[in-house]
């Protein structure tokens, strides 16, 4: 898919707020500083379009952007913070969850996960409640420039056998890289795909 255009739409903390249904959407969530805006960005080409950080936790919001004036792009707040409260945790975890269930034109989430990272049972944990949800999802590997081919293989079977433990059907994966632009015209395709199908 050619990338046309790119337009940031609104920010918002609450699923009903979001713009109005009329599109295909597809969002992305992760563990803060998994690589998320650095792949949105790789994604789209726009530099700054989601922006990248060091500071954890900082896209708090459910952030539209509107690709080639015909799909939506979600940029969903990181899960699993550290370091803030248990309030404000569960508080971001409502509006994440509420959004996930709740909005109606949510085709197909990527849950980005770092692939030099043995499965983290939080990671594991969210796939598990996605698929009891029965919400579609992809699992896409960050940062495969750090690790060299055997590594990237031996991450992906690891968590393949991981998540082969409770499905029977395995989630596709992603290989991706921001900083090479590694995967990123095959993601684009699962989307065209799915806008398609
Ligand atoms: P976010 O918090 O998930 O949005 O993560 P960012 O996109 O801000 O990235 C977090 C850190 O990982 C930054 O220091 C990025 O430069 C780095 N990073 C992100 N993607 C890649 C990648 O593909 N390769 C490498 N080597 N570093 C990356």
């Amino acid at each position: 898919m050619e990338i046309k255009s790119a337009k940031f739409v609104m920010s918002n903390s609450e699923y009903q707020k979001c713009p109005p249904p009329h599109r295909a959407e597809f969002a992305f969530i992760g563990r803060s500083n998994v690589g998320k805006s650095s792949l949105i960005n790789s994604l789209t080409f726009t530099k700054g379009l989601a922006k990248t950080s060091q500071t954890p936790g900082k896209t708090q919001l459910i952030n539209h952007f509107l690709i080639n004036d015909r799909w939506f792009l979600v940029d969903l707040p990181g899960y699993g913070y550290a370091k803030v409260s248990k309030e404000i945790r569960q508080k971001f975890e409502k509006m994440i969850f509420d959004y996930l269930l709740k909005r109606e034109n949510l085709v197909c989430l990527y849950i980005l996960v770092d692939i030099r990272h043995k499965p983290q049972p939080i990671d594991v944990e969210f796939m598990n409640r996605m698929g009891e949800a029965q919400i579609p999802f992809y699992v896409v590997f960050t940062k495969a420039d750090k690790l060299s081919n055997k590594q990237i293989q031996e991450s992906v079977e690891t968590y393949q056998q991981i998540l082969g433990e409770t499905w029977e059907e395995l989630p596709e994966m992603f290989i991706t890289s921001a900083e090479k632009h590694l995967g990123r015209e095959e993601i684009l395709q699962s989307i065209e795909d799915l806008i398609k199908s």
